[in-house]
């Protein structure tokens, strides 16, 4: 899009204000609204914005103003606020793109892919509980009829929340997105919209609008939806699995229908794959980035009784309980959940995928059995490796891998940091469980 075929986009659409948008280092939507007579300045010089107020900008109350630059190609409606659009925007300091910035960071990794002549495309699987807040002010799936054991794919479950579905998907569908499924999913409340895979940069930002839309409009209705990777115990939690090809025109590297392995693979996804094993645990703590990440990731049965999440540092054919999973000419990412700052997810995915293609790794064999059923003994035996099973232990890893702190550049101590902090005060932090175990003990 031309600044002049953006002027008109503005003007049909009877745009009043544009949102100028990046994210935090938490994936958290920042914006301010731009009056669409100044919609120019959002491309030179930049929306300003003071960085000491946004976490992870590795900024201090003297430091150069942030500008966020917009990306004409990004340019959308919001269509839950009419006469809004969005565009998102990199920050710059200093008239050149600022390394502590997300989505400059995801660039970087994606300039080292272009070099190669290529070009990865994702599509991401939102998963997210619809809840409404009860007269003690407990949350609750939002409709109170939705109880069943095993709500998973239930007709009822997704017809008793259609109002707020449609909006949302005619809201994604207006901004361009190509929705093909949404269903009720294994949680009471919990739902997955599906819309078209493309390139990894857009994806990323349309994950962002996804949570914004879905955000706004639960609250329109009164209700709350959240992408809280375990907001229940005793439920299936929200994850947001990664399926991964990359291209070379208009031909898919990953695929190889004569592969040995007869998981449709190349060799070239054999190694980007064995990358992503090799710096499972590191890149755990940027695709599983918070304290409640850990209680979806469990090993083990969950209290749900089943468990999707992956739990094993493993892949295989159509195996949920491995962390990569190939439904064919395709990786599936699942470590990855609603908690995660894409840009950063998909950065350090392809900084793990390019390390294992660089020193040609291979992953070893799939396993494609329940791996939920072995035991520890078994699992130890057969060199079966579990993911990071807290916040912290995801963290010790990402400070000694390299590879995944070199993607995230600056960032990487400011990420650690916080995430240290964080898990710190949760640790402080003295539970309801703690009160009821101990209190008396
Ligand atoms: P499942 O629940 O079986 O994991 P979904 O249909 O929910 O699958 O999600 C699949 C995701 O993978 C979608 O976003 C889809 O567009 C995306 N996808 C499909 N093919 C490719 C591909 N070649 N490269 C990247 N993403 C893909
Ligand atoms: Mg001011
Ligand atoms: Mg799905
Ligand atoms: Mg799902
Ligand atoms: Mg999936």
């Amino acid at each position: 899009m031309t600044p002049a075929e953006a002027t008109q986009f503005l003007a049909a659409h009877q745009i009043k204000f544009v949102l100028a948008q990046f994210v935090d280092m938490h994936g958290t939507a920042k914006t301010k609204a731009v009056p669409v007579s100044h919609f120019e300045d959002i491309l030179c010089p930049g929306a300003g914005f003071a960085g000491f107020a946004v976490w992870g900008l590795g900024m201090q109350p003297n430091s150069p103003d942030f500008m966020a630059v917009g990306d004409l190609s990004t340019l959308s409606i919001v269509p839950w606020m009419p006469g809004f659009a969005r565009i998102v925007c990199v920050g710059h300091v200093h008239s050149k793109p600022y390394a502590y910035d997300a989505r400059f960071i995801l660039q970087q990794q994606i300039d080292r892919l272009t070099q190669k002549g290529w070009a990865l495309n994702t599509g991401v699987e939102p998963e997210f509980v619809l809840l409404r807040k009860d007269e003690q002010g407990k949350i609750q799936p939002c409709d109170s009829t939705d109880t069943l054991d095993k709500p998973c794919y239930d007709y009822k479950g997704l017809s008793r929340s259609l109002t707020f579905i449609e909006k949302l998907v005619t809201s994604l569908q207006a901004a361009d997105f190509d929705v093909y499924q949404i269903d009720h999913e294994d949680a009471n409340g919990q739902f997955e919209i599906n819309y078209t895979y493309t390139d990894c940069l857009t994806t990323a930002d349309r994950f962002i609008f996804f949570k914004m839309a879905a955000s706004e409009i639960a609250k329109e209705l009164g209700l709350i939806c959240s992408f809280m990777p375990k907001p229940f115990a005793n439920r299936t939690g929200s994850g947001m699995h990664m399926h991964m090809s990359m291209w070379e025109g208009d031909t898919n590297l990953f695929a190889d229908d004569t592969d040995d392995r007869k998981l449709g693979l190349s060799k070239l996804a054999y190694h980007f794959m064995a990358g992503l094993l090799a710096h499972a645990p590191a890149l755990t703590a940027i695709c599983a980035p918070t304290v409640n990440s850990y209680k979806r990731l469990v090993v083990g049965r969950s209290l749900s009784g089943a468990t999707w999440a992956p739990a094993y540092i493993t892949y295989g054919d159509n195996n949920r309980s491995s962390m990569v999973r190939v439904p064919g000419g395709r990786l599936e990412l699942r470590l990855a959940d609603g908690s995660c700052n894409p840009y950063l997810a998909t950065a350090a995915a392809i900084a793990a995928g390019l390390d294992g293609i660089e020193k040609q790794l291979d992953p070893g064999e799939p396993w494609n059995v329940n791996l939920y059923d072995f035991s520890n003994v078994e699992l130890t035996e057969k060199g079966i490796h579990t993911l990071p099973q807290s916040l912290k232990e995801a963290i010790d890893a990402l400070v000694s891998d390299d590879v995944i702190k070199n993607a995230l550049g600056v960032l990487a101590d400011e990420f650690i940091n916080l995430k240290q902090m964080e898990w710190v005060e949760y640790m402080r932090h003295v539970s309801e469980w703690e009160v009821q175990r101990y209190l008396e003990f």
